[in-house]
């Protein structure tokens, strides 16, 4: 694992839990909207993992679980060790993907090493290589698996959609609701204009995203549509 940073505390990573979010580095995907870019090298150094446990140890009974964010933290072939290592400290995992890597995650599922799976749906698959930017056909169909994968899991999870000023439209979403199954959570999250990978990527979103919201629960009544 190569930990790009630790959030000692969060009330938001991680649904209705109290969690410590700890950030790995490297990621395949080069999306615009990326407000984390630093991350994306796969090369820099990192925090010691010491540091990380010494914090969960310390902190455990005040803690209901940690978040494990990126980057793309499937990328690191040591994170089912590192996940045993919180789960023997009782505490609860939260893995946000890309979906890049289906064989890490159905690993991950297989030994019940998480407990909440987050999965990013960029795009419709036909266009996904519009915002992941990897120019690999093969990893776009991973993630397609990946979402499979994670819908038939039996683990809570959520599908999330970053919208990309200028790329996204309206009916795109409908198109992606479409791919969840009933009782599924979709968030459509607003871009967070930061320092992001493409400081050069439009700002107009051209939709009303509560309302786009709401004309999603309309047409899905069963799924759990919000905008964040
Ligand atoms: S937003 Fe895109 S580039 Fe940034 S970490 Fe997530 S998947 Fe990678």
């Amino acid at each position: 694992m190569v930990i790009a940073g630790l959030q000692k505390l969060s009330l938001i990573d991680y649904p209705s839990k109290v969690c410590s979010v700890v950030f790995t580095q490297g990621c395949l995907f080069r999306c615009a909207y990326c407000h984390n870019p630093e991350l994306i090298p796969i090369t820099a150094a990192g925090m010691p993992e010491a540091t990380v446990f010494n914090h969960l140890k310390e902190r455990q009974k005040f803690l209901d679980g940690v978040c494990i964010t990126g980057g793309e933290p499937t990328l690191h072939r040591d994170l089912p060790a590192f996940i045993r290592k919180i789960k023997a400290l009782g505490l609860l995992v939260k893995l946000d993907t890309n979906g890049s890597n289906p064989l890490m995650v159905e690993s991950l599922i297989n030994e019940r090493l998480v407990d909440y799976l987050a999965m990013d749906l960029k795009y419709t698959w036909k266009k996904y290589d519009e915002i992941a930017n990897t120019k690999n056909k093969t990893v776009i169909e991973n993630c397609r698996q990946t979402f499979g994968l994670i819908q038939f899991s039996g683990v809570d999870h959520e599908f999330r959609t970053t919208i990309l000023p200028g790329v996204h439209r309206e009916q795109d979403f409908f198109e992606m609701a479409g791919y969840l199954k009933p009782g599924e959570k979709y968030f459509i999250q607003q871009t967070q204009f930061v320092k992001n990978f493409d400081p050069a990527m439009s700002r107009e979103i051209g939709f009303d995203v509560k309302e786009l919201a709401k004309k999603l629960r309309e047409a899905f009544p069963q799924l759990l549509v919000e905008a964040r």
